[in-house]
């Protein structure tokens, strides 16, 4: 808490504030509140959506295509939204792959990654036309049984399981002994066995990581990725049409992160197309990003029922709560818990700040939206905002725990 006028930094809070209310979906909070009728409730707004690509496109070279990983947020109308401004959508299941055909995403433009695909799944994805990236030496016999079957030639692409790590990342899940893609000193000989498995091989999908800040991190582990992509290039079977760098472009969430700087990030892989034009030049090169496209794009909105001092502590208890939001209350990957950022969405800007509490409604400690935290002074009936909730929010959270209702989701 920098500025005591302003409990949440501005890099924090893309909405704007009258009268001292968050405008969100160009209503006043509350009044958003009374359109739903209810709180808890998730929003995403789409022009905060839309400006994201537009700065990511204006950062990156043109030819390079962003595919939305919609694990991050799979709310149909969001997919629907997102599908109309990316070049593609990354899957991680039959059922997403559902929602990404719904949402009107072209099939070419489809790929879909996860370890375990079942016969079922990979059946789905082969019907459906669109690319398959393996990760196991079992997808090539299953799809290829699938193929003889059928009569539906799969379409894949090779998920390799680097030889190196991305440093600084919040999320590791590529290097060293991983459960995703295949390692790359075994894909030269699951290339031979696709070479002669009848697949439509198109190309390389390497995903090192999550969530990282550090600009130098992801332009090694791009530089990286592309090198090992041309090595192993040289034992594919047949022209590499499609070369997926991964992502793993993070935000900001708590005190002292910084936006992460896209301007090098966009220069290296300028740098890379350029190569690529020339080494691998019926390639087309794909960056997958999830987090960085919706996350700072979304708030969790939930209503103070209780406030109470416990001995000399004060605790906001919400209607919301770790069931709709683990990532908040610290539970989802992080090694020590911190705050997200939080306000009070009615109370904006406040003439006094108290030290608080905010917790959930769950019978678990574990239920902490924030931990002593610097907020406006707040009585039942106010709405906590919690900021960044656009990613890993809802649909990674335990919603069934202790039977409180299910979560809303909008998108305005
Ligand atoms: C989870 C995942 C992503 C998205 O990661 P973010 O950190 O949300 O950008 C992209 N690709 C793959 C393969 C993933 O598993």
């Amino acid at each position: 808490m920098n500025n005591r006028s302003s409990p949440v930094h501005a890099v924090i809070n893309p909405f704007p504030v009258q009268n001292g209310e968050l405008i969100v979906g160009g209503l006043p909070l509350s009044r958003l509140a009374a359109r739903v009728g209810q709180t808890p409730f998730y929003v995403y707004d789409r022009h905060l959506l839309t400006q994201r690509v537009g700065e990511l496109r204006a950062a990156l070279p043109t030819t390079l295509k962003l595919h939305y990983a919609m694990k991050a947020n799979p709310m149909p109308a969001l997919v629907c939204h997102m599908a109309g401004l990316v070049d593609g959508i990354d899957v991680a299941s039959a059922g997403e792959l559902q929602v990404a055909l719904d949402a009107g995403a072209n099939p070419r433009d489809i790929s879909f990654a996860g370890p375990g695909k079942r016969r079922s799944e990979l059946q789905q994805a082969v019907a459906a036309g669109i690319l398959i990236n393996i990760e196991s030496f079992r997808e090539v016999v299953e799809l290829a049984a699938i193929g003889d079957a059928t009569g539906y030639t799969a379409r894949i692409a090779v998920r390799v399981n680097p030889d190196f790590e991305l440093k600084s990342s919040g999320m590791k899940m590529g290097g060293g002994a991983k459960q995703f893609g295949v390692d790359a000193e075994q894909v030269p000989g699951l290339l031979a066995e696709i070479g002669r498995s009848g697949l439509a091989f198109e190309g390389f999908h390497l995903f090192a990581g999550s969530q990282n800040l550090r600009p130098e991190a992801i332009v090694e582990a791009q530089g990286k990725s592309y090198e090992l992509a041309l090595r192993l290039a040289q034992a594919a079977p047949s022209t590499v049409r499609f070369l997926n760098l991964g992502g793993g472009f993070g935000i900001p969430y708590f005190p002292g992160e910084q936006p992460l700087d896209l301007a090098p990030i966009g220069a290296n892989l300028a740098n890379i197309v350029e190569r690529a034009g020339h080494e691998l030049p019926a390639a087309e090169l794909v960056v997958e990003l999830g987090r960085y496209l919706v996350g700072e794009a979304g708030i969790y909105v939930t209503r103070i029922v209780d406030r109470k001092v416990s001995r000399g502590h004060t605790f906001l208890v919400c209607d919301g709560g770790l069931h709709h939001h683990l990532s908040a209350s610290g539970n989802f990957g992080q090694v020590i818990r911190k705050n997200y950022p939080v306000a009070i969405g009615n109370r904006m800007t406040p003439t006094e700040l108290e030290t608080v509490s905010v917790v959930g409604p769950l019978c678990t400690p574990l239920d902490l939206l924030a931990d002593r935290m610097a907020l406006a002074t707040a009585q039942a009936g106010d709405l906590v905002v919690i900021f960044q909730s656009g990613a890993y929010g809802i649909t990674a959270s335990p919603q069934a725990f202790l039977g409180h209702p299910a979560g809303i989701e909008l998108l305005v």
